[in-house]
């Protein structure tokens, strides 16, 4: 008898414990909710960072900016690319799937009669290197990329990435024409293969992806670090560089 009533109590609990549960999971779902008046609250933070984005070219989508001579900054508003015109061929920063398939036109149109030459990965996610493909007919072209994001791509196999077929641990300069590119390796700060620096020291531009956007919170857990600690070190070593423009997530500032 005693048994029964244990179950009878222990099935009794169960199923106040689940309403309790469902009660608690619906007063966060409403809170959640964005309806008309809760949106409003942000409304002014929109207007701010509206203010903030690029002018683009409405035929293109495009922002692309002449940021020091021979050096060329490019953002659909979201991500980002750059190139270097040196008096040896280009070298690109990155290609975002978002628009790697205009790269090619821009650089043929403010860089004509050069050849491209390399491409640099700042770290392996597709949502930067993604339209990188785009620039598989190149002939003899070299693609950088840090050893383990190397070897994850490899492993990937995305056919949208070319392979890196250059790689390096910790450092590597690379020199082209009168013009040099620092790749400073620097841990996880965001992802969990390899995050490097790109740093150009004649123009002091630092190319630093997914670490912060001027003006707005870090995106989503702290730019989705797997290393917090190496995240919080990271804008002390940007500011070693000397660097004063530098590529960020969303623009340049
Ligand atoms: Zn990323």
């Amino acid at each position: 008898m005693d048994t029964i009533k244990t179950k009878r109590d222990s099935l009794l609990f169960g199923l106040i414990s689940i309403l309790i549960m469902i009660f608690i999971f619906s007063v966060y779902a409403k809170a959640e909710t964005f309806d008309g008046k809760e949106i409003s609250r942000y409304l002014s933070t929109i207007e701010k960072t509206k203010k903030r984005q690029p002018p683009l070219d409405p035929k293109t989508g495009l922002y692309v900016n002449q940021i020091k001579p021979h050096l060329f900054y490019v953002t659909d508003g979201v991500y980002q690319s750059a190139f270097l015109e040196t008096a040896e061929g280009i070298i690109i920063f990155d290609s975002p799937p978002s628009f790697g398939n205009k790269l090619p036109a821009i650089i043929a149109q403010y860089a004509p009669d050069q050849k491209i030459k390399y491409l640099v990965y700042s770290h392996g996610h597709k949502d930067h290197i993604g339209g990188s493909a785009l620039f598989k007919s190149i002939e003899g072209l070299e693609v950088i990329a840090q050893e383990s994001v190397a070897n994850s791509l490899a492993h990937r196999a995305n056919p949208e990435i070319l392979p890196p077929t250059i790689s390096y641990t910790n450092y590597h300069t690379l020199s082209l024409g009168d013009d040099r590119i620092e790749l400073i390796n620097q841990g996880h700060f965001h992802s969990n293969d390899a995050d490097s620096f790109v740093y150009l020291p004649k123009q002091k531009f630092l190319i630093a992806v997914d670490v912060l956007s001027p003006g707005y919170a870090p995106f989503k857990e702290f730019e989705v670090t797997p290393d917090f600690g190496r995240y919080l070190t990271i804008f002390e070593l940007m500011a070693k560089t000397g660097a004063f423009l530098a590529v960020f997530q969303w623009f340049s500032k």
